[in-house]
């Protein structure tokens, strides 16, 4: 397993980091036992939020007494100066530490710089001593790029996965350039690609840390299985990813829900990419009285395009639905799957 620095932070973990948000739909007992097995197994970095409900609790819970050997970064949605601190607060109090090793402004909509309130606040905290690196979490390519042109912050969060474009990957190597660290979000691209051993040998190619959401014990396994292990992009798995990107390049919805809620209650999240999960997954799970019920949905929508405003992929979200729906309909009447 290689060790990966995070840019200039100089923090240094194997290339195999742990994402907190899955653990919000389990107890805490469960997400203790889970974090403390993935310490144990070798991880070092631990990813969450304030937006991730009650999994900053559980962070603090699984690492007290031992906040020393672990990185801890966590994210703020705050708009304001107000909630930027209160934020921050709740967030040491809930991990139980007094200080974050990065803070991320989550989500950002555009690159905040000198004079912008959220910023001034990153910098304010920084010399306070209360997180240790400055850094963003973006979902646009566009607005990432900006924030590596900005060389204003430590690190940077975005999508990656197999499925990247060939601008993703520049985007990964600038950050490099730039002395950032980079935090590599969704790489299985939410759940969409089901081969872990491709999904790691591809990002250890790259500098960047992923953090690879974990919700159940099997699935911290397999990433815990790739510790002691040379991790080799092998011509098989080359193969491999080369025919799941044909199959899945273009426009697919990574499962994010930032485009939600919508007007008339359509689980857009699942529904737009229904076509895919159905093939990837046991599909009998997807065909049940209640998934029938969700796609159903689809053709109450008014097209008020409220969604498609939202979606960071720019998804025509509408049609999107429109296609699954149809595809769906005819899986239901006998199509091959
Ligand atoms: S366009 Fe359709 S799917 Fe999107 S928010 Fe409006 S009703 Fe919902
Ligand atoms: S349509 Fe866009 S915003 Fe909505 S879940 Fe899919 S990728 Fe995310």
């Amino acid at each position: 397993m290689k060790e990966y620095t995070l840019g200039k932070t100089g923090i240094t973990v194997p290339q195999n980091a742990f994402g907190a948000l899955p653990i919000q739909r389990v107890s805490t007992e469960e997400a203790a036992h889970l974090l403390r097995r993935a310490y144990d197994g070798g991880m070092r970095f631990f990813d969450t939020a304030r937006a991730y409900t009650d999994s900053e609790e559980k962070v603090g819970i699984a690492f007290e007494g031992m906040r020393d050997k672990v990185y801890i970064s966590s994210k703020t949605m705050a708009t304001t100066k107000e909630k930027f601190w209160s934020d921050l607060e709740t967030s040491l109090t809930l991990l139980k530490t007094d200080y974050l090793d990065i803070y991320q402004l989550h989500c950002a909509a555009r690159c905040y710089g000198e004079g912008d309130e959220l910023y001034e606040c990153m910098k304010e905290a920084k010399k306070q001593g209360k997180i240790r690196h400055i850094g963003i979490t973006a979902h646009k390519i566009g607005v990432a790029e900006d924030i590596v042109k900005s060389g204003l912050y430590e690190t940077l969060q975005f999508p990656f996965s197999y499925l990247a474009s060939d601008r993703d990957i520049k985007l990964v190597e600038d950050t490099a350039k730039a002395g950032m660290g980079f935090i590599a979000m969704k790489g299985l691209s939410g759940g969409l690609l089901t081969n872990s051993e491709a999904c790691m040998a591809f990002m250890s190619q790259y500098p960047a840390l992923p953090i690879w959401g974990v919700q159940r014990e099997s699935e911290l396994d397999e990433w815990l299985g790739f510790f002691g292990k040379e991790i080799e992009m092998t011509d098989d798995i080359r193969n491999f990813i080369e025919n799941d990107r044909k199959e899945l390049l273009g426009e697919f919805c990574r499962g994010c829900g930032y485009c939600m809620p919508c007007t008339v209650d359509i689980t857009i999240n699942q529904c737009a990419r229904m076509s895919q999960m159905i093939r990837r997954a046991p599909s009998q799970n997807w065909l049940t009285e209640h998934w029938q019920n969700e796609m159903m949905k689809i053709e109450s929508c008014i097209d008020c395009g409220i969604c498609k405003t939202r979606c960071p992929y720019e998804l025509d979200i509408p049609n999107l639905l429109k296609k699954n729906l149809k595809d769906y309909k005819e899986i239901l009447a006998g199509k091959e799957i």
